[in-house]
């Protein structure tokens, strides 16, 4: 039933935001996303139009990114104290125009709610490393 709603849904909604559901390449949420463009893979920028500030951190050490959380939090890879905080919509926006990225703005989209409001599709599939976090649909 589940299943059948979501195929029904994905005719009427865009069709970018099915992409993500329905497993081609992609990743859906703001760290998957950011992290495939810093690998220079992203194709297109799928992002919600009510998408606010993102606040993420960067770790100054490893460089990880991860969307914040709680006041105080160590880097999920090494695990220190050393991050700064940045907008990551604005970074997303900003490096998917420098490497000329299309975007796409999705009215209302209860699927990429679902991922945090930002997903992105790829130019072509890397393996993923077992710190990025688990974000990647396949
Ligand atoms: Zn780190």
């Amino acid at each position: 039933m589940l299943e059948q709603s979501r195929q029904q849904r994905c005719v009427v909604e865009d069709d970018l935001v099915c992409q993500l559901r329905s497993g081609g390449l992609e990743v859906a949420g703001a760290e998957a996303s950011y992290q495939a463009l810093k690998r220079n893979q992203g194709d297109t920028l799928v992002m919600a139009s009510d998408l606010g500030i993102v606040v993420s951190r960067e770790c100054k050490i490893c460089m990880y990114t991860w969307v914040k959380r709680k006041a105080v939090e160590m880097c999920p890879q090494c695990g220190t104290n050393d991050s700064r905080d940045f907008n990551l919509t604005e970074e997303l926006i900003l490096l998917g125009e420098q490497q000329g990225c299309s975007m796409e703005i999705v009215e209302r989209s209860d699927v990429l709610n679902e991922v945090g409001g930002i997903g992105c599709l790829l130019r072509f599939r890397l393996y993923v490393t077992a710190n990025s976090t688990g974000s990647i649909l396949s």
